[in-house]
């Protein structure tokens, strides 16, 4: 038995032609699980019962177990169990008028950041395309109205160390048949593995959608220290790919900056980092993130003050900048926290 959101609409189709069941049919099924979020196929009611029976006996549809689900004022945490007992969160964050989804794409993460709690126990393994789909489906099930408009791949991992399974995600999201998601709504956050960032330059579905980088540091020692994958990943090379990034029309790339207390929040660093951009400010805008602290991390966040200070030096350069606060975050932390919290609740026996 398999799952049946592992496959965008193209490969699903020739799925059903290798289990004899009749390809166009595909489509059918696909608008049911992905406009009308069902998720039975009893309930499929235009196909007929011997149809759907056949279909049941070959597709399961989640491969995540709902455990919890935690509410702050602008933004819900989701946990979910996969099958082999890993624990996956997703941010469900309240804007204005729309949702915006935060979906994890790897349970851990072997870049190492040294301020990040998913980093704390390694990476254990690529989601699947059904995982990572499936926080999208279950999320939007769960809500009474109003559709997810925005993803993020900020969650848990390095998406583009999973770039197949990602790159299907991005297929089903965007399909007029699927989620029928716009591709500038999209938004894959790296570290910036230099070979993935070419390929992905290279592929015509993932270099349409939004591009976040997190560049956390401004010199190669720096960012080495914070991010230890960067060793091989340099900060040059990042620059020089990202400078010559083929992007869409009036598309920016967004550099992502964790402030960090007494580590990378001076003025100076903040001219470095004005520099490194250089010539280049119509191309990137800066996200700049507070530290949210956590007790296994070795860091503060910076005063209000500092940030701000940062901040005034990128407008005198005239980059594009944006700091976001969230209560949501207030409440969970970053990406990850909720989760390592719940394991060692479990390992001490708190929590079946
Ligand atoms: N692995 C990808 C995407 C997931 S992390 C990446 O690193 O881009 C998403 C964002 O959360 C990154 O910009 C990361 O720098 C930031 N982040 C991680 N831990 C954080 C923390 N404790 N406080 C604030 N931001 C954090
Ligand atoms: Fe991985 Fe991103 Fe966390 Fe770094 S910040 S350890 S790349 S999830």
């Amino acid at each position: 038995m398999e799952y049946i959101t592992n496959y965008p609409l193209g490969e699903l189709k020739e799925r059903f032609k290798d289990l004899g069941l009749e390809p166009y049919r595909a489509k059918q099924v696909f608008r049911w699980i992905y406009k009308k979020f069902i998720t039975d196929f009893a309930r499929m009611t235009d196909l007929s019962k011997e149809y759907r029976k056949l279909l049941s006996e070959n597709f399961r549809f989640h491969p995540l177990k709902k455990l919890d689900r935690v509410e702050a004022p602008d933004a819900i945490k989701y946990l979910f169990k996969t099958v082999d007992s890993h624990i996956v969160e997703t941010v469900l964050i309240k804007e204005r008028n729309h949702y915006t989804l935060c979906v994890s794409s790897q349970i851990g993460c072997a870049v190492g950041c040294t301020f990040c709690a998913t980093a704390l126990d390694g990476l254990k393994r690529n989601l699947t395309t059904a995982e990572i789909i499936d926080q999208y489906i279950q999320v939007q099930q769960d809500l009474d109205e109003g559709k997810i408009r925005n993803v993020v791949f900020m969650g848990m991992g390095e998406p583009l160390a999973n770039y197949e399974n990602v790159k299907k995600v991005v297929k089903i999201m965007i399909s007029s048949e699927g989620l029928d998601l716009s591709k500038r709504r999209i938004t894959i956050s790296t570290s910036g593995i230099i070979s993935q960032l070419n390929r992905m330059a290279q592929d015509e579905v993932m270099r349409e959608v939004n591009l976040a980088v997190s560049l956390n540091a401004v010199s190669q020692k720096a960012r080495e220290e914070l991010m230890p994958l960067t060793k091989t990943n340099t900060l040059k090379e990042l620059m020089e790919v990202l400078k010559s990034f083929p992007l869409p029309k009036y598309r920016r790339i967004t550099l992502e900056y964790v402030l960090i207390k007494g580590v990378n929040d001076s003025v100076k660093d903040a001219e470095k980092l004005a520099k490194l951009i250089g010539q280049h400010k119509r191309r990137f805008k800066v996200n700049l993130i507070p530290f949210n602290p956590d007790p296994n991390l070795p860091y503060e966040r910076p005063s209000l003050t500092d940030i701000m200070n940062f901040q005034r030096v990128l407008w005198k350069h005239g980059i594009s900048n944006f700091v976001r606060f969230s209560k949501g975050i207030e409440v969970f932390g970053a990406c990850g926290q909720l989760r390592t919290k719940r394991l060692k609740l479990e390992i001490e026996g708190a929590v079946k």
